[in-house]
């Protein structure tokens, strides 16, 4: 196992997955890392949370996604580190203090964009999913969600083929809801948020089993789990490594993207 996995593996078990993906029961609800970059990395589902009244289970590995990936990029994070009683994809920007935390360190470090970080099953047909509520949430940066998509298809290429997977633009997951991260502080905050959905082989880079809080639904259907289970026990570390590099890459590209002459992009 090289460097790389290791650690994003080290950091999932010790604050993210540990205590049934509960977090540590002393860390605070969230934390927020920060960079000199103007782009903030978000990761709401890091721990399980919970969502109309049912514990949901996290998005595992994106707390330490958004980890390394701001650290390669040296820009700000923010990430779920302990189990609230509201899922910040979900409830009410009033309701929510993770959101409102990351509007005013928007605003604190006049951050130009934020890029969300969620995961999706491996049946996902998408590597990774950009939303974007079909451009409502880039209106501060017009075509920066097609710019990430065509990114994003260039910097996976040769894993996109291994995997038989193709980034989308706003299909199934497109943070059209009012209330996801990447809606909510770009309407609150007259900024760029992009919402990045990550499918299993491209998030998860060791099995460490589990996944699923005791006693929960898994967050992937029964006819789902065969694929889901063999990513799992095949991962493919060098992918997420390429992936949480991409990211990073991306994260430095948006801070200068309004500067970046149209026909270049
Ligand atoms: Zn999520």
């Amino acid at each position: 196992m090289d460097d790389f996995s290791t650690r994003m593996t080290n950091l999932e078990l010790e604050r993210f997955s540990v205590n049934d993906y509960r977090g540590l029961d002393d860390a605070p609800a969230f934390q927020l890392r920060t960079g000199k970059l103007p782009v903030i990395i978000s990761a709401p589902h890091a721990v399980s949370q919970r969502r109309a009244g049912k514990v949901k289970p996290s998005d595992d590995f994106t707390g330490p996604i958004a980890i390394v990936a701001s650290e390669l990029a040296d820009c700000h994070a923010v990430m779920a580190t302990r189990f609230d009683e509201c899922d910040p994809n979900w409830d009410p920007f009033e309701q929510c203090r993770y959101k409102q935390a990351l509007a005013a360190m928007v605003r604190e470090q006049s951050i130009v964009a934020v890029i969300d970080v969620h995961g999706v099953p491996s049946a996902s047909p998408y590597a990774v999913e950009v939303g974007s509520a079909d451009g409502l949430s880039v209106s501060a940066m017009p075509g920066a969600d097609e710019f990430a998509r065509d990114f994003l298809a260039e910097e996976l290429a040769p894993y996109l083929a291994k995997h038989g997977k193709t980034i989308a633009l706003n299909e199934s997951h497109a943070a059209r809801g009012a209330n996801t991260v990447t809606n909510a502080i770009s309407r609150e905050c007259g900024i760029a948020a992009l919402q990045l959905e990550l499918a299993t082989p491209f998030r998860v880079p060791q099995s460490i089993g589990g996944h699923t809080p005791e006693g929960e639904a898994p967050p992937f259907s029964e006819a789902q789990l065969p694929k889901e289970i063999s990513s799992r026990r095949n991962p493919d570390p060098t992918c997420v490594e390429v992936t949480v590099r991409a990211i990073a890459h991306l994260a430095t590209t948006l801070a200068d993207f309004k500067t970046l002459d149209k026909d270049v992009r």
